[in-house]
């Protein structure tokens, strides 16, 4: 798309309705306003002088009057808001025609400003320039699209979340933070030569995995722009094959998670929406917690519960595992499901550990076993949490348990207000890419390794948090951005 053109669309949705908007934007937008409108009070004086048209109003004007291209055969009543550079949404001269939005004569208005000299606009082509003239960065660009789409309140104000900064704040100190390392290990191996030590590998490798903490918190207290609606995030947890996924279906009434004897079934993340009196829950079913459990116990507080730590968890199994694992840390509840038939409850000691927020505990299977068991060793550790006995087989404590998730939300245990910043997925995997390369370039600085290697990975890690809040970005990003994008935003 050529920017210098003046573009022109429809920016208000297809069909009948109040008001049609035809926005111009560009460095023509006013002389072919001009040529097109005529205003209802004539062109009067503006600052006691005979006005030579449009070019005379300030920003910020809106006049009534009739828009009539030649092109398109008809003359309509319409509002005129003049916008002028840089004081408009794409920081070009913008001027936006209000008509009644009859569809028969939208199609030949737009017809007849294209043949007054505008250019048809791409998709997402108002946007793409403000992005361009540094009036949004790409967070908030994407932004745009989840306001148009937002499928309610709760998603509106999820987006507007992203469209005001919110993660572009939190990023941009991260930005900074990696490229300071950057600078540090650059010169170091600019001076290598001669013997000076800048910094020394320990300090560097500091620094680097303070960074990379603070980025493994931000996308664990992140929110994801798809999955938002105001719902409470709701995690099953438990040990493999205590009957989590016959419960997610139970609880859902639907036969969507593979219940299977085999243990390590889950393998994904499962999810779904689930309504109970009034309130909206996102249930996600996750892998089993076994062998995650033991390896996580024993890393640092600060991280333990977010991202995959770079190389770590190449096979399928484990990948399953640090998927659970970041589910939990994102969970605003977690309903941790403990087996009535088990033999004993050793195992679930650092599943517990592991869960920061509020819970509910579901006992399974109490069509085999009485729940006595479970429920002692739960009040032996002091466990507090609303424990319900539940079968999916039989449906027995299904009710008592939708009772007692509600009781958790409204009771005020689940805080719903102190979320972290709202994420796409793309926003997502550019943080977990980041936090990768962060823990990759720690791992070379502990060792006091190549520093031309640290950099690399520094660079990359750069690179990944340009792309949710730069202000550039390569082709591939702008598509990926852009393509989702209707004509006229
Ligand atoms: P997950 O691995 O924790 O998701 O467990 P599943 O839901 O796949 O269940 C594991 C096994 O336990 C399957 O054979 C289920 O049929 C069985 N199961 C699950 N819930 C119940 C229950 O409430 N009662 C009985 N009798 N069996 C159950």
């Amino acid at each position: 798309m050529n920017l210098a053109d003046t573009i022109v669309a429809v920016s208000s949705p297809a069909g009948a309705g109040e008001r049609a908007i035809l926005r111009l934007s560009g460095a023509r937008a006013i002389e072919i306003a001009d040529r097109v409108f005529t205003p209802a009070c004539g062109r009067g004086l503006v600052n006691g002088a005979a006005s030579r048209g449009l070019v005379d109003q300030p920003t910020y004007t809106a006049l009534a009057g009739h828009l009539a291209p030649a092109g398109a055969g008809m003359a309509v009543p319409a509002t005129l808001y003049l916008m002028k550079a840089p004081r408009s949404y794409t920081r070009e001269d913008v001027a936006e025609f209000h008509v009644g939005a009859w569809p028969a004569a939208v199609p030949p208005l737009v017809a007849g400003l294209v043949e007054a000299g505008a250019r048809p606009a791409e998709p997402g082509e108002f946007t793409f320039r403000a992005f361009v003239a540094g009036r949004l960065d790409l967070a908030q660009a994407e932004a745009v699209m989840g306001v148009v789409d937002a499928s309610g309140e709760a998603a509106l104000r999820a987006a507007g979340d992203l469209l005001a900064g919110h993660l572009s704040r939190e990023c941009s100190p991260l930005i900074d933070a990696v490229r300071d390392v950057l600078a540090l290990v650059e010169a170091d191996l600019d001076f290598s030569d001669q013997d000076i030590e800048l910094a020394a590998p320990q300090e560097v490798a500091a620094r680097i995995d303070e960074v990379r903490c603070t980025l493994v918190d931000l996308g664990r207290r992140s929110r994801g722009l798809e999955t938002f609606g105001g719902e409470v995030r709701l995690v099953l947890a438990g040990l493999p094959n205590v009957g989590k996924s016959s419960l997610f279906n139970s609880l859902l009434e639907a036969d969507r998670a593979i219940i299977s004897p085999v243990p390590g079934t889950t393998r994904d993340e499962l999810r779904s929406a689930l309504h109970i009196g009034g309130l909206e829950f996102v249930l996600s079913d996750v892998a089993g917690l076994d062998e995650l459990a033991s390896r996580e116990g024993a890393a640092t507080p600060a991280c333990r519960r977010g991202l995959p730590n770079g190389a770590e968890g190449d096979d399928l199994a484990s990948k399953a595992r640090a998927k659970a694992l970041e589910a939990i840390g994102r969970a605003d509840l977690v309903l941790l499901a403990l087996d009535a038939t088990a033999a004993s409850y050793d195992r679930m000691e650092e599943i517990l550990g592991l869960v920061a927020v509020p819970m509910v505990v579901a006992i399974t299977k109490c069509d085999l076993a009485p729940p006595d068991r479970a429920t002692a060793h739960l009040a032996a550790r002091g466990v507090a949490a609303d424990v319900v006995a539940t079968s999916a087989v039989t449906g027995y404590g299904l009710d008592d348990l939708r009772a007692a998730l509600v009781r958790a939300v409204e009771g005020g245990a689940v805080d719903r207000e102190s979320a972290g910043p709202v994420v796409t997925a793309r926003h997502r995997s550019a943080l977990e890419r980041a936090a990768a390369a962060l823990a990759r370039a720690h791992r070379v600085a502990r060792r006091g390794g190549a520093g031309e290697l640290a950099a690399l990975e520094l660079r990359e890690a750069l690179e990944a948090l340009g792309t949710v809040a730069g202000r550039k970005a390569d082709g591939d990003v702008l598509d990926a951005i852009f393509s989702k994008f209707c004509i006229g935003k």
